[in-house]
């Protein structure tokens, strides 16, 4: 992992990694949450302004969990007699599981079922238990749903969870931004746009999920990527053909309006 970020005498970027290499580069792109910024990584203060650091200081993150279990075979299909219908399929609850999803890899064999993937409230239910607990209170609320399926019986091997606000990697699963931090997202979103920026502001870049105005999908990640990615090429001297303009050439045109401050 990356351990710290800071301008090098050279004027490039010195960035060091766990093992205490310290390597120097032209551009760095950033792509974990913000949050890790001043947790995880020692990233010098004068990289960012103010104004940019308050937006990732203040970039709110949303707390979310799952907890796979392993079974033998995927014996949802199983026909139950009474209904003429799966003995049990993908569920959403009120109830602390939340949502229960079933995934199989053909009829007899072994086969995974998230007991839940929860968010918030019903993610902090689960935060403090350990896998097997988490299983129990799973397999208790399912029971409610299903009181004549023994799905414990199905179970093979050890319990998988992940609570992603617990993993100090990412202290939260993605960005829920609050109302008023629109000034915030507009901040960190167009900060690729860097030719304003001071000279010893200029070369960090950022991408991903906290980045995006969508967060929780993938697709925002993706497209904070080629913001950046155009960033980097228009730091390097590089440019995009005329007639195929990339994001930074329409960012003034569609990019996202600044609120006055
Ligand atoms: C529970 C959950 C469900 C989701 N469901 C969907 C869905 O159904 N559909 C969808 O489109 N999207 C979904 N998403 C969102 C999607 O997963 C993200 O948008 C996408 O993974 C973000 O990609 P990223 O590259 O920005 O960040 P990530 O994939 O989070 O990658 C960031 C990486 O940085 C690493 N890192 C952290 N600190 C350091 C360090 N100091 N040095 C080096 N590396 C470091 C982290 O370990 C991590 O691997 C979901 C996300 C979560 C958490």
């Amino acid at each position: 992992g990356v351990t710290a970020i800071a301008r090098a005498a050279d004027g490039r970027l010195a960035v060091t990694d766990t093992w205490g290499a310290t390597r120097h580069f032209p551009a760095v792109l950033v792509t974990c949450q913000s949050w890790l910024l001043t947790t995880q990584i020692a990233v010098e203060e004068s990289l960012f302004s103010q104004k940019l650091w308050m937006a990732l200081d203040r970039t709110r993150y949303m707390q979310s969990s799952k907890t796979f279990v392993m079974v033998d075979r995927p014996f949802w299909k199983d026909v139950d007699p009474a209904t003429g219908r799966d003995t049990m399929s993908m569920t959403l609850t009120d109830r602390l599981t939340r949502g229960t999803y079933l995934f199989d890899n053909g009829p007899d064999r072994p086969a995974v079922i998230c007991l839940s993937y929860a968010w918030m409230s019903d993610a902090l239910k689960m935060l403090p238990h350990s896998p097997e607990k988490r299983v129990q209170l799973a397999l208790a609320a399912l029971n409610k749903i299903y009181p004549d399926v023994d799905i414990a019986s199905h179970i093979v091997g050890d319990p998988i969870t992940i609570s992603w606000e617990a993993d100090p990697y990412f202290l939260g699963a993605f960005k829920g931004a609050l109302p008023g931090h629109y000034r915030y997202n507009q901040r960190m979103y167009g900060h690729f746009m860097q030719d304003g920026l001071p000279a010893a502001e200029r070369g960090i870049f950022l991408a991903g999920d906290d980045v995006s105005f969508t967060p929780a999908w993938v697709e925002g990640a993706v497209q904070t990527s080629l913001n950046a990615v155009w960033g980097i090429v228009h730091q390097l001297g590089g440019q995009c053909p005329a007639d195929n303009p990339g994001p930074g050439e329409r960012f003034p045109e569609i990019g996202p309006i600044a609120l006055p401050e």
